[in-house]
Formats: C-alpha cells, structure tokens, sequence
C-alpha cells in the first residue's frame, strides 16, 4: 500500500483489526451506530445495545456520545468531549481497543511517557505532575524501564512503583515497559507476575540496549519476550513494541529491521510506538513501508518535543539518530537561549503532529516528556487535544484499571482525597455494588504505611509554611488559614492559600457555591474539611454539578463535615435533637466518643442521579462504617502534615496537636434536600450559643491550652 493509498484507509488498518474494536461479539454489535458508541473521561469507548442489556458481567455499558464542535482530526484550541457513562454496565476495555476505537472514531489522541525518577522527592513531583497532566485526558501514559536501577524493585523510585502509583493512583491506564537484556526467563515471569498483581496489563516488550559485559539473556530479542509473554499470559497483557522509522542504529539494513519489526507485530504485538524522528516524512514512509510487508497493527509516532540544547544532544547521541540540517541551522544559534529554543521545539512539534494528524496516517501522538510538562502540554493544547472540560462519567475520579471497573460507590469522605482512597482501597478485589454496606466493606490499606503518597503533600515544606504560618501562635491563627482558603484570600503574609491538608487542591466549582457561608463558620473555629450543597434535579450536564449521561438529573443532599472544639460538640448534639431529618455522626480522635444516629450498616445515598433507560445510580454516600477508616486519616492529617512542620515542642506544634487531641469530627447530612438546608440554621444556633455565653473559642495559645485540659475532663464525663 502506497502513501497516495492512505486517504482511504489512512491508518493502513485492515478491516479484520478493526472489527476487534470494542471487544465485543458481532451480535452485540449488531445494530450499534458510530453515534451510540461513547467516550469516557479517561477516554475509553463504551457502547450501547439496549436490546440485548442486562446487568451481568459481561453485559455491555451505555453512554451517549457526542462531541464539542471541535472533532475528529481538527487542530484548535481546546476539545470539549461530550462524555458519560453508566459504570453500572462498565466493563474494562484493554488499551489496544481503546486505540482501535479512537481510529475508528478518528479522533487522534495523545500519550505521555515518563522516566522513573532517582529520588523520593522526584517521585512525589512525578506524581503531582501525572496528576496535573491526566486532567488534560491522556490516552495512556509509559513508565520506561531501567535495568541499572532495579526497576521491578519495591523502592518508590522503582518502574514497576511508578507504573503501580500512575495506575492505582493518579489514575491513568498505564504501560510499563520491560526489557530482556541481561534477563533469565525467570526474572522475567518474576516482573510479570508481580506487574500482573498490581493491575498493570500494559507492556511495552523491548530487548533493550545489550552490554557489552552484561548477562547473557534467556531472550535475544524482543520477539522472544513478545512470544513469551502471550504463551505464558495469553491475551492478559496488552504488548506493545519499539518501531524505527530511520531503522535500528544495530540493524544491518532499514528493510532487514523491518522484517524483523513484522517478526515481532506477528508474534503477538498489539500495537508499534516509534523512536523519536523529526519529519512528518520519515513517518509517512515508515508506515508505508511497513503497511507494504503486511503490518496491520496501529503505529504510533514517538515525538520528543526539543526542549534545550543540552537535552536534544543528549538523546540524539544515546539513540544514534541525525538531526535535520535544517533544524541544526535553527537550533546552533539559539543554543544560550533556553526559552527560545523551547518555544522553537513547540511549533516545530505542534507543525509536524499537525502534518501527520492532517495526513489521516497518525492515530495519535505519543510524547517523549522527558519528566517535563511545558512544552508537552502547550502542543497537546495547540493541537486541540487537551480535553479541558471533560464530563465527569461519575462525580468521583475513576480509575481505568480492569480491578476497578465494577467500582460504582465511595464514601462521600475522600471526595477531597480521591488518591488516598485509591490506594488504600487498591487491594480489593472486590468494589461494593449496589450499596456500600452489602458486601461488608472490605478491610480499608493500613494508615500506619504512611507511604509517599499517602499522608503527603504535593507541596514542599517551605511552600506549605509559607501559606500555613511559619508560626502558630492561637487557635485564631489556625482558623485563619481556613478562613482564607475558603475565601481565596492571600494569607497575613500576602500568600494565597491553595491548599489545607485535607484539600491538596483548590476548590472545587461545587464548593464555590456555598465558600462564603463555609469562610463564615471557619473564621469562626467551626473547620469546615468537606461539603456539598443539595440540588434537586438539576441537569447532567450542569456544569458545577453534572456528570454522567446527557439528558440525566442530578440529586444531592445537602452534606458538611468539620472539625469542632468539645464543648461545641455537646451544644450541637443539643440543637441537633431539634431536627429529625438530619442524620449526623461526631466521633473523636480515638474513637471512644462515637455518636450517631444513622444506622450502623446502612449508608445514606447522598448524590445519585437519573437517566434515561437504566437504573438509577448512586455514587457517593455516606457511610457509619468507612466513617471510622476515614476519621483515623482525617485526624492524622492535622499531625502528619501539619503540626510536623514544626520543630518538637514548639508551641505551633501544640496548638495543632491540641486540636487534634480535642477536636470533635462531624458529618451532618440533611436527608430533606428538595427544600432549602437547615445545615445553615443549626450551625447559627451553634455559634449564637458562644454569643449568649459570652464565650470566645480560645484565643490565645494559653487559653487554648488549658481548654485541651478542660476537654480532657470533658472527656471523662462524656460517653456514647
Ligand atoms: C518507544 C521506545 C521505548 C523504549 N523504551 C525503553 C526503555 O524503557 N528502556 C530501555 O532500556 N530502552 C528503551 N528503548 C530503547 C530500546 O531498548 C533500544 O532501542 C534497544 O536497542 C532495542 O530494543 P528493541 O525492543 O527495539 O529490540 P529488538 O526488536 O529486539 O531489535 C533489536 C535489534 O535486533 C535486530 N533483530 C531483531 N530480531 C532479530 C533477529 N531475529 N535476528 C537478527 N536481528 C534481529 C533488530 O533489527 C534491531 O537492530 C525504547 C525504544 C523505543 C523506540
């Protein structure tokens, strides 16, 4: 097949490879439209068949599809995706049929690859970086493989940690790489077994550069490990494999290295991720070629956007490849200028994904990021590729790894913590369906592992102590720096406050809605860590509250969940037995004073929503049971991340800890949502009560104190 072929069959594709689209029977398919196919935020197809629906496992899942004006290969500035699903019906699709789908739909996508990098604080940005770039709605995302650095180790800094955390939690459908240079057949089963375990299903097979004193290899090439992989595993791992549009610098010819990339594709590969090249032609002419000896499988260009001199010297010695003369003449003069030779790899990038995604023969564009985000997310945004106002399929985050695809409820808790939720529940097997309490919620990751991504913040230290204090010096000091979260405010010291340990993020649209009553109560010491307000019946594609199917209804009861001082606590068990439609549930630090109202193995829905032609879903509740997990994390924040930023015995470190120690933690639910909340009303009778006291809430650091010590005798005398 010649390149003038590719207008009719660009991706060079035959129709056999795309009936695999979907994974599903033919009869399932039958009757399906392009239109009735959808496309999740994380960019996976779902499809409909109405006819033939039910609710078993391998029942198919329904969504509307339809996208912003921005569509199929068009180049601009930002891609709105019309997207939804029901994950009632979700069922996990492999990655090699996300991409089939996306050529079917010819809508080009992007992927990202990222290094391992040498350091525990390098790991923690890497993580807060793959967050930052998921949200532009990558396909997939690399983590290569390094064999000098045991990469199928357990260190955080390990390929097969990062693959783990990118997956489980940053969420994004990942592929590790692996290669066999220097590997037995056992080291091998060894990374695949473990990667397996840990719900990778993606690798990219690769030999590997051999050395010159290295192990000899049970694999001499990558299509041993290719056939290794799909006899041992099946179809259970999705593989992809290198391809070299200029030929392998080992290779004895170009046309010979294409013989044995074929070798490879028919041993079992799913799909080609090309060396970096830089010229649309180059590609045009690798994918000719390789159409022309009968691979069928997607090829994908590999483009690193130049981002210094420096680094394109590098990469362009350690893979043996030539840069254009025409770049060089560019590049050589600019070589001082760091930015200019940014801003030069960007448009020399964006013009050549541009040609290729305009030529129909480029599915998409996986990006060399080099750990760097910049460049990379200028291009995707130039090119009309960043998805920057997905519809949210459910109001939580979903995580495509094939163990999760059944989750379709979470305690309302970690709303603010989808990570943390992530990984402490990433060794379930099991998602509770139906409703949370029916399958006896599963045991919850011990918090003692206070692993990198655990209790930690994205920020550093310093930057946290510029926005928390440098010092604490009363009870005030700390409600303040709610108070200006919520408010969006700069602190005393000019700094804004994006951020409190139980919100690594600045607000969500949601909470804006009701930030200045939250600042209200929070200026006044009630400290407000999570809320919702009600609505009733609002539409799906509401931008503050929407998600799920087009034409669909959201509901919600008015939700808040706050830390408070002991003695507010017993004037609120007071107030709240005025109102019988509110399910509330206060608990302490150790959980000896646990007072509820809501029945123990019942959660309450608290967000659900309707839709055409199914069931009603119900994502978040709140449930007594994960209340319990989730107090332990909530009350270890103040300590972990927060009273730690100061020296032992230092009295900002008491004052935190003291709250800690005393504090009470509410959730208040108001189950009567059609009409306006009374969550307002009972929380202004809370605080008219310090008024008609006379009662200021401790402020100074003596008087605070001290109260620690009149709560500690409160204590005693309180009981469930
Ligand atoms: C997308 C991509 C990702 C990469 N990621 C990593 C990574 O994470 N870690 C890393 O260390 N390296 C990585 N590399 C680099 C790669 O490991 C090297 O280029 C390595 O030298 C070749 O690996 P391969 O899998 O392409 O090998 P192979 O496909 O085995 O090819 C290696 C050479 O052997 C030749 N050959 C293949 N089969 C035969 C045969 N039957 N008989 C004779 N000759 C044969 C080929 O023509 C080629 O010259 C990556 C490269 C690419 C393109």
């Amino acid at each position: 097949m010649g390149i003038e072929n590719t207008s009719e069959n660009p991706s060079g594709l035959d129709s056999s490879v795309k009936e695999k689209c979907c994974s599903i029977s033919q009869t399932e398919m039958n009757g399906i439209t392009n239109r009735e196919r959808g496309r999740n935020s994380d960019g996976s197809i779902s499809c409909t068949n109405m006819s033939s629906r039910n609710c078993s496992e391998s029942s198919i899942y329904c969504s509307d599809f339809e996208d912003g004006s921005d569509t199929g290969n068009s180049v601009g500035p930002c891609r709105r995706r019309r997207t939804s699903s029901c994950s009632t019906y979700q069922h996990y699709q492999p990655l090699s049929e996300k991409i089939l789908a996306r050529i079917e739909s010819g809508e080009p996508f992007f992927s990202l690859e990222f290094f391992p990098p040498r350091t525990r604080s390098g790991a923690a940005n890497l993580l807060a970086r793959l967050d930052r770039m998921r949200q532009g709605g990558p396909l997939f995302c690399d983590i290569t493989w390094h064999p000098a650095g045991n990469p199928g180790g357990d260190s955080e800094t390990s390929s097969m940690t990062i693959a783990w955390a990118s997956l489980n939690y940053s969420g994004l459908d990942t592929m590790l790489h692996m290669t066999s240079a220097g590997a037995t057949v056992a080291d091998i089963d060894r990374h695949l077994a473990k990667a397996k375990n840990m719900g990778i299903r993606n690798i990219l097979a690769l030999r590997g550069d051999r050395l010159e004193d290295g192990n000899p290899s049970d694999f001499e090439y990558a299509t041993m490990l290719v056939k290794h992989i799909r006899k041992t595993y099946g179809d259970y791992f999705v593989i992809g494999v290198a391809g070299y549009p200029a030929g392998h610098p080992e290779a004895p010819s170009y046309d010979e290295d294409l013989k044995y990339l074929k070798e490879k594709v028919d041993a079992g590969a799913d799909f080609i991720i090309t060396q970096l090249f830089f010229k649309p032609e180059v590609f045009f002419k690798f994918v000719n070629d390789c159409r022309e000896i009968g691979i069928r499988v997607p090829i994908i260009p590999g483009v690193m956007p130049i981002q210094s001199y420096d680094s394109l010297r590098h990469i362009v010695k350690l893979s043996k490849l030539e840069v254009p003369q025409e770049i060089v003449e560019i590049v050589e003069p600019l070589k001082h200028n760091d930015e200019a030779i940014r801003n030069y790899g960007i448009h020399q990038a964006s013009e050549m994904i541009k040609a290729m995604f305009q030529s129909g023969v480029a599915p998409g564009v996986h990006f060399y990021t080099l750990n760097r985000e910049v460049a990379t997310i200028s291009i995707i945004k130039q090119l009309g590729l960043w998805n920057c106002q997905p519809q949210r399929t459910l109001p939580w985050k979903v995580v495509p790894s094939y163990r999760r695809c059944q989750e379709e409820i979470r305690p309302i808790f970690w709303s603010t913590r989808p990570n943390a939720y992530i990984h402490r529940t990433s060794h379930w097997d099991d998602f509770p369906n139906g409703r949370w309490g029916s399958s006896e919620s599963p045991a919850f990751g011990d918090l003692r592992d206070y692993y990198l991504f655990y209790l930690k913040s994205k920020s550093t230290k310093e930057e946290l102590l510029e926005m928390w204090g440098h010092s604490i010096d009363s009870y005030q000091d700390v409600w303040d720096v709610f108070y200006h979260y919520l408010m969006g405010l700069p602190n005393k010291n000019g700094v804004k406050i994006t951020k409190i340990p139980w919100n690594d993020e600045e607000l969500c649209p949601e909470t804006t809605v009701i930030s200045d009553r939250l600042a209200c109560l929070n200026k006044r010491g009630i400290l407000t860590i999570n809320s919702q307000p009600n609505v009733n019946g609002v539409d799906s594609t509401d931008p503050i509250h929407g998600w799920g199917t087009q034409g669909g209804y959201i509901y919600k009861k008015a939700y808040l969940e706050f830390f408070v001082s002991a003695r507010r606590m017993q004037n609120l068990k007071e107030i709240l037995t005025q109102y019988s439609q509110i399910n509330y549930h206060i608990i302490n630090k150790n959980g000896r004073f646990n007072f509820t109202n809501a029945y123990r193995h019942c959660p309450i829905a608290v967000t659900w929503g309707v839709f055409p032609g199914r069931e009603i879903i119900q994502p978040t509740v709140v449930d007594p049971e994960s209340f319990l997990v989730w107090k332990d994390e909530a009350f270890g924040l103040w300590t972990e991340q927060w009273a730690k930023l100061y020296p032992e015995g230092s009295k900002s470190r008491q004052i935190i800890e003291s709250i800690a120690n005393s504090y009470y933690l509410v959730n208040l639910v108001d189950n009567d949502f059609p009409k306006e909340t009374v969550l307002w009303e009972v929380l202004d009778k809370l605080l008219s009560c310090d008024d008609r006291n006379h009662e200021e809430e401790c402020l100074s650091t003596d008087e605070s104190l001290s109260c620690s010590d009149e709560v500690d005798s409160q204590l005693q005398r309180l009981s469930v």
